[in-house]
């Protein structure tokens, strides 16, 4: 194992430590889970709270440090420790989600909680610095960007705490940043493979005009492909000659967004454009 591979930078300060498990204002009653527990300066103060903790960790010799440091003591028996791969992991219930995890996996980390149910209460995450502020970034900021606009459709973000470099041994090579998530329940009836596929296509070129973007290399032939397979799924005839361009024009000039850019939408301008989309049977996945 080696240190940059798995970002293993262990979080040295314990004011920060604990202030990161204060912010869950944890339960007597909740389960907790802990993606990449290390040595487990953050689960012995998690442990202090919660009831249980399930902490999945990837590598053996952290993992066995961390039994150690609870071996023969009352809180062995409220810690269950995983061996392996967050991302391929069956993960437990669990109310409370809090890590600092390597930020390679950032990404695959907020949507798998995200996915997971039932839902989660709240999750208290580290990353890094740019990620955390592209996760809370509102439509007209510099940092707004699909991650943004996916991660906005399912929850509510805060930023919580900067953290900087000499926090942790050794220092990774940039800041971070603690963030607070709080899932949106019931979540939006909307396939997020939909709402993703729209985004990449108008994100791709966050600064030009929605109608701009369908028009780049492959989007319309794709679309196109997608209206035919939904046509024949409901034996509906297929016209001879489809016209994708105007049909997607006449969606964008009918919802007035023709003219309007993904830097500046909202989640709602973009849930409302998919849906225009889905009236008349264009799809993105
Ligand atoms: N949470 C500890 C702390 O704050 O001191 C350790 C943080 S360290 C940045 C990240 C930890 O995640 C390391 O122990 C590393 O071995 C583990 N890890 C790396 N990739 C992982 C993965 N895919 N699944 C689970 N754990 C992982």
């Amino acid at each position: 194992f080696n240190t940059e591979r798995f970002g293993q930078h262990i979080l040295k300060n314990p004011l920060v430590a604990q202030g990161i498990v204060d912010k869950a204002n944890l339960k007597p009653t909740d389960k907790v889970l802990e993606v990449g527990p290390g040595t487990g300066n953050l689960t012995v103060r998690i442990l202090e709270k919660a009831k249980h903790v399930t902490a999945v960790e990837m590598d053996p010799r952290m993992a066995a440090e961390l039994t150690k440091r609870v071996q023969g003591k009352p809180e062995q028996k409220r810690l269950e420790i995983l061996i392996g791969d967050f991302v391929k992991a069956d993960l437990p219930y669990f109310d409370v989600c809090i890590s600092n995890t390597p930020y390679q996996i950032s990404s695959p980390l907020v949507f798998r909680l995200l996915s997971h149910r039932p839902l989660f209460r709240v999750a208290i995450l580290m990353f890094q610095r740019e990620f955390a502020l592209r996760l809370v970034a509102t439509p007209g900021s510099s940092l707004w960007s699909r991650l943004s606009a996916n991660v906005q459709l399912y929850a509510k973000v805060d930023h919580i705490m900067k953290v900087g470099k000499n926090n942790f041994r050794p220092p990774p090579q940039v800041e971070s940043s603690v963030v607070r998530i709080v899932p949106i329940d019931p979540p939006p009836p909307v396939k997020f493979e939909e709402f993703d596929g729209l985004n990449r296509i108008l994100f791709s070129r966050r600064n030009k005009t929605t109608n701009a973007c369908f028009l780049a290399k492959g989007v319309l032939e794709m679309l196109e492909s997608n209206w035919r397979t939904w046509c024949s799924e409901r034996d509906q005839v297929i016209p001879d000659n489809v016209d994708m361009k105007a049909m997607v024009e006449e969606v964008l000039e009918e919802t007035g967004f023709r003219e309007q850019r993904a830097a500046k939408m909202s989640v709602d301008d973009l849930l409302k454009l998919l849906s225009a989309f889905h009236d008349v049977g264009i799809h993105f996945a």
